[in-house]
């Protein structure tokens, strides 16, 4: 037997690493089931190139608990190593990895984020174990060897009697370690960061259920084989080509991924590129609604079906992070800070591709079937018009398939939208003027008042939207976008005929007194000359105004301070309704209170403004009118 000292310079490195990376114990699993599939394929190459004259087989990966022996098996059937490779990979290799992994990082702890997931390779095996045994056989002609160390310097090789090919790692699992002899938790490890890895994995068997044949007697009692029980799938769809897959196989992966998603996405983005950098994935739109629910199915990062993490933060566009499952690329460095990761050209490409993959695949999907596209439009557009707004490069794109619904649920692009309101909505200035709503009942009366001339009136509902009309207004200066109650519907666009006033100035004067009297300041009073028809008291609410508040209360930034701002409102009253009139001739001055407190408060019930008090005594007094 031989027995040596590993030449690193820290004495001890064991205890270190075990509190370094001490939340991500569970890794270790991950690093040797990986190790072991690196020599399984490493075997299948050197098969192919003619090196290794061996028969591949149907190798696998076996995981075994020994809970009575506190021990874990990871047993694969690779190329394994001779005893000289054990002494150069493992006591130089993994040792030396390790400590220069340590060397760097462990300053850096505190900043975790991803970093944390860089594997430390067969050395993360102390983390858990307080001995650990390699036994393994060379597909070489050379005898086996079986390597002792407890995560000193100190190790033992020596020859061993194994004499099929491969490497079987021992974990002799530390009393602080022991939750990992429990079967479910291996298991979950290995779902969890195993669950597509490219050579079957077995753990434990499976009873199945033998077919009962065809003639079988009354009394027969079903037959039951023991399987080995294979955890994983080693070709999940990603790693296909678009073209052998089906929309079913699409969503069937989907369901594998995400076990406790009970609804279809509503369609995937398949990435796969090979050059500048490497990565495939699969990308799912979920159905997301207006309201941001929190996400816990979140994309999954993979380097080279291994699962790494699931926070993909500065390598996934922040828009995108809604978007559901799998990236696998080796071109991401783990071992960087998430400053660092943002930081890094690499990664900056892998982000850009990844917005114009989704923006061609949207207007591919808005051209190929526009009716479906619409029907989608609500469950994507808070994804879309985040994105039109963090990402320029994205918005340029936007053009093609955005869309502007309207409260009858028409579709129009910006363009379409442009060419329609051509006809009849512009404002005094020749502006195109884009009325909408934010929302159908609550703007119930100015919607029907705006659809009764004619106009068109979208409904734009997204938190977000008052940033996004910003935005679009400024980069088309012939387009506004008023809400329909930010004024009255005959100031916001232009009409050929000016109505002529029923009232003289001097009458206006006097109305405007009598008015004043009675409505509390905080609204100021417009007088307009309109149609008789039209309704006598209107409550708006400036657009400038309330954009600006809404912007700052999503996330503008504080702008302005306009956090603070009071609600302001114009009542405009129509000088030619026969309300106006009557209020202008009443001698009896409670009569004229009455008329004009009545009339505000039907102006602020249909802008939804009688709440509460306001609002009982109001009903109260109504009835008292009808008695
Ligand atoms: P890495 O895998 O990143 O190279 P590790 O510390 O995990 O670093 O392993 C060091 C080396 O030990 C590997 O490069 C490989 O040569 C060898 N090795 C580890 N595990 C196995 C195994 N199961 N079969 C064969 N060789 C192995």
């Amino acid at each position: 037997m031989a027995t040596g000292k590993i030449n690193v310079s820290v004495e001890n490195i064991f205890p270190l690493i075990k509190k370094f990376l001490y939340s991500d114990h569970e890794i270790f699993l991950r690093e040797l089931v990986s190790n072991g599939t690196d020599a399984t394929l490493k075997l299948k190459h050197l098969i192919s190139i003619g090196e290794a004259k061996v028969e591949y087989g149907n190798p696998i990966i076996e995981v075994k608990v020994d809970k009575e022996a506190k021990k874990i098996h990871i047993i694969d059937q690779g190329l394994g190593m001779t005893a000289d490779e054990v002494e150069k990979y493992i006591n130089q290799v993994a040792f030396s990895g390790a400590e220069e992994f340590l060397d760097k990082y462990k300053d850096s702890a505190k900043d975790s984020g991803i970093i944390g997931h860089f594997g430390l390779g067969f050395y993360s095996a102390f983390m858990v174990a307080e001995k650990v045994e390699i036994i393994t056989k060379s597909y070489k002609d050379e005898p086996a060897a079986h390597w002792t160390c407890d995560g000193s310097p100190e190790f033992t090789l020596e020859p061993a009697d194994k004499t099929s090919r491969g490497t079987e790692i021992i974990l002799h699992i530390a009393e602080d370690s022991l939750e990992f002899l429990d079967d479910s938790k291996i298991s979950g490890l290995l779902n969890k960061y195993n669950k597509f890895m490219p050579i079957p994995i077995k753990f434990g068997t499976r009873t199945e259920t033998l077919p009962k044949p065809e003639d079988a007697p009354e009394d027969y009692v079903n037959e039951t084989v023991e399987t080995d029980n294979i955890i994983n799938n080693p070709n999940p769809a990603w790693t296909k080509q678009p073209s052998e897959l089906s929309d079913e196989d699409y969503k069937n992966f989907y369901r594998e991924l995400y076990p406790m998603q009970f609804e279809d996405p509503l369609f995937h983005i398949h990435l796969n590129v090979d050059y500048p950098f490497n990565l495939t994935g699969i990308l799912y739109f979920p159905k997301l609604g207006s309201d941001m629910q929190i996400q816990k199915d979140k994309i999954q990062l993979y380097q080279n079906q291994v699962y790494v993490t699931d926070n993909v933060e500065g390598i996934v566009p922040e828009f995108l992070t809604m978007l559901k499952g799998v990236i696998d690329s080796p071109d991401i460095p783990l071992n960087v800070s998430r400053s660092g990761l943002q930081a890094d050209g690499a990664v900056k490409k892998i982000s850009n591709y990844i917005t114009r993959k989704v923006a061609d695949k949207l207007k591919a999907l808005f051209n190929e079937n526009r009716a479906d596209f619409e029907e989608k439009w609500n469950d994507i557009k808070i994804v879309l018009e985040y994105g039109m707004l963090s990402e320029e490069k994205f918005y340029e794109k936007a053009g093609a398939f955005v869309l502007y619904p309207t409260v009858d649920d028409k579709y129009f692009t910006l363009d379409e939208l442009k060419e329609k309101l051509k006809e009849n909505q512009t404002d005094k200035d020749g502006k195109l003027v884009v009325l909408y709503a934010g929302n159908k009942d609550a703007q119930h009366s100015y919607i029907e008042a705006a659809k009764e001339k004619g106009y068109e009136v979208l409904l734009l509902d997204s938190p977000i939207i008052s940033h996004l009309i910003q935005k679009i207004e400024n980069d088309n200066k012939d387009v506004t976008f008023v809400r329909v109650d930010s004024d009255h519907i005959d100031n916001l666009i232009k009409k050929e005929e000016n109505t002529i006033s029923k009232l003289s100035d001097d009458e206006k004067a006097a109305l405007k007194t009598s008015l004043e009297a009675y409505i509390p300041k905080a609204y100021s009073v417009q007088l307009e000359a309109m149609d008789s028809q039209a309704a006598p008291f209107i409550i708006t609410q400036p657009e400038f105004m309330r954009r600006m508040k809404e912007m700052s209360q999503t996330g503008g930034g504080g702008m302005f301070g306009m956090g603070n701002m009071p609600e302001m409102y114009n009542l405009v009253v129509n000088t030619n309704s026969d309300l106006a009139s009557s209020i202008l001739n009443t001698e009896d001055k409670t009569h004229q209170e009455h008329l004009v407190k009545q009339a505000l408060d039907l102006a602020k019930l249909s802008q939804n403004l009688l709440k509460g008090e306001a609002l009982t005594a109001f009903v109260k007094r109504s009835f008292e009118m009808i008695k």
